[in-house]
């Protein structure tokens, strides 16, 4: 029978951001078991951003040690990731693979938002995902191997209800990650974003129980394994993920309308050919952008 080899992470250095709980935890369970080297970051906050618990990451690490697998905690918030990479280079001497994982929530409707909770999901989503990376990143230029996970939501994809700060800030690293993943491909560093949905605290409040049991964080593991692993070539990708379905996700953009001299009057009078995706473009770069709308601009056919 054809047994499938098992992508194993051998000896891999992987820091998982916010690995206390939720899916954090999962990732750095099956990283350990798989032969990697963790690094199990969590501040121990609640999902709003408050307090402090260093028995977040001990507890995860503990349960690593305690199936044989090897893994050290760190307590740094991702506002010092340099801190957080520090750990794994004193602890293991390098950095292979990095999930940026951590997450808060400040829900409220858009009206009462306060800077304070635009502030802190900053901070720890979009500041803290650059902190780590940027301190992460030469080493695995220098190494000409780096796996970087980005962790996006749907709510930043396509928006969501009281969610504008955590909508922004999400979407911010679908952004970062691509660029990334152009600046890294010389390097074999990859770069792909996920939009996960599992059950944790930060989904128990909102789903019915029956729907949680469907969404087990396990079943996002797969993904980012797979993301990660030395034999992946992929990068730049965004992937939506949770119960065991996959999908990946990618801008689509009309075929556009040349509008000479153009004026409001002639875009009201366009709009509905502006807004036709029946032959769509999708560009993967902004130099691609540009040559497509400098294409279209020179194709004496469509100028009137
Ligand atoms: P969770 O609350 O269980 O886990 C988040 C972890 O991040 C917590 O253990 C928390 O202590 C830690 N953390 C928070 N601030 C930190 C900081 N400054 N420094 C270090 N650690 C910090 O939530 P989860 O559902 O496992 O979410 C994991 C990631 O997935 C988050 O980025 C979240 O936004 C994203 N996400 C989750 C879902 C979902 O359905 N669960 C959906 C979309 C996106």
């Amino acid at each position: 029978m054809f047994v499938m080899a098992e992508l194993s992470f051998k000896d891999r250095v992987v820091i998982i951001t916010g690995a206390g709980g939720g899916l954090g935890r999962v990732y750095a369970l099956e990283f350990a078991k798989r032969g990697a080297k963790v690094v199990v970051n969590d501040l121990g906050v609640a999902s709003s951003g408050e307090g402090k618990d260093q028995k977040a990451a001990d507890k995860v690490v503990n349960e690593i040690k305690a199936a044989g697998g090897v893994a050290v905690a760190n307590y740094d918030s991702v506002e010092d990731g340099e801190k957080i990479v520090a750990t794994a280079l004193n602890s293991f001497g390098r950095i292979d693979v990095l999930i940026n994982n951590a997450g808060v929530l400040r829900d409220v409707s858009f009206g009462k938002m306060s800077d304070a909770d635009w502030d802190l999901v900053y901070r720890v989503h979009t500041k803290g995902a650059f902190k780590l990376t940027r301190a992460a990143w030469n080493h695995m230029r220098d190494n000409k191997f780096g796996r970087i996970i980005m962790t996006s939501s749907a709510a930043g994809l396509y928006g969501n209800f009281g969610q504008a700060n955590y909508s922004a800030m999400k979407m911010s690293l679908v952004g970062l990650s691509n660029t990334l993943a152009q600046e890294g491909k010389a390097r074999n560093i990859h770069c792909n974003a996920i939009a996960p949905v599992a059950a944790s605290r930060m989904t128990e409040t909102i789903m019915p129980p029956e729907i949680l049991e469907l969404m087990k964080p396990e079943y996002v593991v797969p993904l980012v394994l797979y993301l990660c692993h030395e034999s992946t070539t992929e990068t730049g990708s965004v992937f939506e993920i949770g119960a065991g379905w996959v999908s990946k996700v990618r801008l689509q953009r009309s075929a556009g309308v040349f509008i000479p001299q153009i004026t409001a009057e002639k875009v009201k009078e366009q709009f509905e050919a502006i807004s036709d995706f029946s032959n769509p473009q999708y560009p993967t770069s902004a130099p691609e952008s540009v040559s497509g709308i400098m294409s279209a601009v020179n194709q004496p056919s469509q100028v009137k």
